[in-house]
């Protein structure tokens, strides 16, 4: 889950890195009165889960509350990458020195977390690992040994900053940074730019924060960061019920039990010449109401053109799952056509149980071949 600039923020507060403060807006109104809470020259940030807003025109300075308020009429409701501005986060303006760049990721290769830092700040970071690579400082930290003060240390003095001062506080935010890193079990934590202020103070003034999603279970308060508005309606549907979802841009709904079978599904659509619309995982079970919501969901997606169900029983029972197909059709309205294919415990039963029954526009395939060329073409 990716947290908005405000939400980054405010867990970078609770771990002790330096943020400006500020105040979130949705109308220009309560932009202006937050701009007069903060008293002084604010910055309106638009607040979307991208990058780049700066050069989209969705960062501006105001001297004024009033003028705050003209900055935020101008930004919400903007377009940034298609999505839509609705809330503007007024801060309190910050007068830059310097840019630096931090960030605390995962490297699945090494299995580590990847500390990176350069003085090169503000700008893609991908441009300064291309045009200046010796300038971007990395450095692993093995997660079974921990973070020490040394790999701050290090971190900053293979970068070349040569400040005492800014090294102090680097160093200092590197930790903290890693803290919240781990605290808030994150996928990656950006701070680009870490500016340093004409005072010499340095400070995180923006967020990127990724939170790991199958650690929100464990972390109610983060998990209720959310933004459901700004959502995919279909994945927020998929969520509701408890549906692992994603949405692709094909034409085939695929549905499957278990991951792994899933995305087998999903490349054999893609080998006999398809494109799926989506990756839809059961899960275990197989259920009537499991297969209806899941149906429900892949449905929803007006792409769909024909459902491949896919179901190899282990401790699933074929059997079981055609009769949950066979209910969910009895619940559930759909025009598209859908080709199963049971293979596994029971495999025998449940074919003839969908045999017998023979509902319109469903077809039993015995391979998951036979089957993918079937939905494709139905798709067609
Ligand atoms: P991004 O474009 O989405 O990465 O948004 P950032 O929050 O990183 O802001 C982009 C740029 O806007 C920064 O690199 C700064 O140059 C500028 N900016 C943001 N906040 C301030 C501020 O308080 N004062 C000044 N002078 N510039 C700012
Ligand atoms: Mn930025």
């Amino acid at each position: 889950m990716d947290l908005y600039e405000f939400q980054g923020k405010e867990l970078f507060r609770r771990f002790g890195i330096p943020v400006s403060e500020g105040r979130l807006a949705t109308t220009p109104e309560e932009a202006r009165q937050g701009a007069q809470e903060l008293d002084g020259p604010v910055v309106v940030k638009a607040q979307v889960l991208a990058g780049g807003r700066g050069k989209a025109g969705g960062i501006k300075l105001a001297a004024t509350p009033a003028e705050a308020e003209e900055r935020a009429r101008e930004i919400l409701g903007m377009d940034i990458r298609g999505l839509a501005v609705q809330k503007v986060w007024i801060e309190r303006a910050s007068e830059i020195e310097r840019e630096y760049y931090l960030s605390i990721s995962f490297d699945r290769g090494a299995k580590k977390t990847l500390l990176m830092f350069t003085t090169q700040g503000g700008i893609d970071i991908e441009e300064v690992a291309v045009s200046s690579p010796e300038a971007l400082a990395r450095l692993h930290v093995d997660p079974l040994e921990g973070y020490h003060a040394w790999h701050g240390r290090r971190l900053v003095y293979e970068a070349g900053l040569e400040d005492p001062g800014e090294q102090k506080q680097v160093v200092k935010i590197v930790g903290q940074l890693h803290a919240a890193f781990t605290g808030c079990e994150a996928m990656l934590c950006e701070i680009n730019p870490l500016i340093v202020t004409t005072e010499g103070e340095v400070r995180a003034l923006d967020s990127k924060f990724t939170v790991d999603d199958n650690a929100l279970f464990r972390l109610p308060e983060i998990a209720s960061m959310r933004d459901l508005a700004a959502a995919d309606p279909l994945e927020a549907l998929a969520r509701e019920k408890g549906v692992t979802y994603v949405k692709l841009d094909g034409e085939v709904g695929v549905l499957g039990n278990g991951a792994g079978l899933s995305m087998a599904t999903v490349d054999v659509v893609t080998f006999v010449g398809g494109r799926p619309a989506n990756f839809c995982d059961l899960g275990g079970g197989g259920d009537a109401q499991g297969v209806v919501d899941a149906l429900e969901v892949i449905t929803g997606d007006p792409q769909v053109r024909s459902i491949f169900f896919n179901i190899f029983g282990g401790i699933t029972r074929c059997d079981e799952v055609a009769r949950g197909i066979l209910q969910a059709l009895g619940q559930l309205e759909t025009r598209h056509p859908m080709v199963v294919r049971l293979d596994g415990t029971n495999a025998e039963e449940g074919r003839r149980i969908l045999r017998d029954a023979a509902p319109p526009n469903l077809y039993v395939e015995p391979t998951m071949l036979d089957a993918a060329r079937r939905a494709v073409e139905l798709a067609a």
